[in-house]
């Protein structure tokens, strides 16, 4: 058996949570490896998920959303990590990001025309940030704009992107300070990038250790006119939309983490109570209870920073080292326990007879996007020590 989260749910988000587990278990879980084992994008996932509401979950009804609360979403969204993590950073990435940049920091004009599509999954969203040499610097980033009459001219080269092969609409930051004149982060403005622009490549598909089933790739900006519209906000602004927007990311990791774990976990107890070794089912061991009670130990307490941290938001509190605190316990929760679990299924976990290898690879990059666990410990300390 598994335990039960305490987080006291509403009818609403019961509701849900039964939509989304269902819709994970029934569509998702069962494709999941194969996904995996042929690094396989599956475009339809994106239509079932939006048809569901999933792609819209914060996007207030009046723009074709749910309209839900970070709560609700993260549930949900946990819900479809334990199914199949690359289709939870799909939703991850798509509902914390680019919807929510555009929704709070768009044009009345870019809201009307991108958010509807976006929340019926119609059109993916992706967010380009990083750049080769711009990761945890990402401020450092080179890609250009210069403006030109009505339009912008973007050049530049993103790395990393989530989804980018797939999306109709990328937030991306690039400079729109001179190179004669650098202004830092306050040198850097957001662009509503469609694929449909001329100059605008995808570029190298990335061969990943883990989310194979998230195409991750490079996109490239050759000389890409950019209609003025497209400027999201203020010019010189895009760099503070982006980091307040990773703050909100980050909870979407975190509940990317837990789903992970927490389906180690389950899977660990269900082959505890079946392997037998020295006579005995290994459940019966100490040893291993053991391993388990600190598994679900460590999921519960990631899970109960994460609500903590998101039912503070939906109150309007201010809660940036938390959200660090949140991504970075519950990322590294999903890297533990999924070692361990490892260690539960032996030689049978170090095979891809058996999925704990996959949750395994999945869990490594929680650690490191939307933030490295370095960079999360530095937002904390620099929160903690700041007078
Ligand atoms: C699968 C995947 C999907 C991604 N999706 C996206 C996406 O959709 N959009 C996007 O913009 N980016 C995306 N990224 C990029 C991701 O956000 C970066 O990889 C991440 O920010 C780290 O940057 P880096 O890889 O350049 O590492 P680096 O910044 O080079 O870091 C290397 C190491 O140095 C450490 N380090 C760096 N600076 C410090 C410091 N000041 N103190 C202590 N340690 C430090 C880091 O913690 C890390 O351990 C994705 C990455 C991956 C792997």
């Amino acid at each position: 058996m598994t335990l039960r989260s305490l987080t006291p749910l509403t009818p609403d988000q019961a509701e849900i949570q039964r939509l989304a587990r269902d819709f994970a278990q029934n569509e998702i879980a069962p494709r999941a490896a194969a996904w995996d084992r042929d690094s396989y994008f599956e475009p339809a996932l994106v239509r079932q998920m939006g048809d569901l509401g999933f792609l819209g979950m914060l996007v207030p009804e009046e723009h074709g959303g749910l309209g839900l609360d970070n709560l609700t979403y993260l549930i949900a969204l946990e819900e479809i990590a334990a199914a199949d993590a690359s289709a939870a950073v799909l939703m991850s990435v798509h509902n914390s990001l680019p919807t929510q940049m555009i929704l709070k920091y768009g044009s009345a004009e870019q809201r009307r025309r991108f958010l509807a599509p976006m929340a019926r999954g119609e059109m993916l969203g992706a967010f380009a940030l990083s750049e080769s040499e711009a990761g945890s610097d990402a401020a450092s980033l080179r890609a250009q704009a210069v403006r030109d009459g009505d339009a912008w001219i973007l050049d530049g080269t993103k790395s990393w992107v989530t989804s980018g092969s797939h999306a109709g609409a990328i937030l991306a930051m690039v400079r729109t300070d001179s190179p004669g004149m650098r202004r830092g982060a306050r040198g850097i403005s957001t662009f509503i990038i469609t694929p449909d622009l001329p100059g605008f490549k995808v570029g190298k598909k990335e061969d990943k250790m883990g989310l194979r089933a998230s195409p991750t790739v490079q996109l490239i900006f050759d000389r890409m006119r950019v209609p003025a519209d497209r400027l999201v906000g203020e010019e010189g602004l895009g760099f503070v939309y982006a980091m307040q927007s990773l703050e909100h990311g980050r909870l979407g990791i975190a509940a990317q983490s837990v789903g992970i774990a927490r389906h180690a976990l389950q899977l660990s107890v269900a082959y505890a109570s079946e392997r037998r070794q020295f006579g005995h089912f290994i459940k019966e061991f100490e040893g291993v209870q053991f391993k388990l009670a600190d598994m679900a130990a460590r999921v519960h307490s990631a899970r109960a920073l994460l609500h903590a941290a998101a039912a503070a938001k939906d109150r309007g509190e201010a809660v940036a080292p938390h959200t660090s605190m949140a991504k970075l316990v519950a990322s590294e929760t999903a890297m533990w326990v999924t070692t361990q679990a490892i260690q539960i299924f032996g030689g049978n976990g170090f095979v891809k007879d058996y999925p704990v290898e996959r949750l395994f690879r999945d869990a490594k990059v929680t650690e490191i996007y939307e933030g490295t666990s370095e960079i999360q410990r530095i937002v904390i300390g620099r929160a903690l020590t700041q007078s």
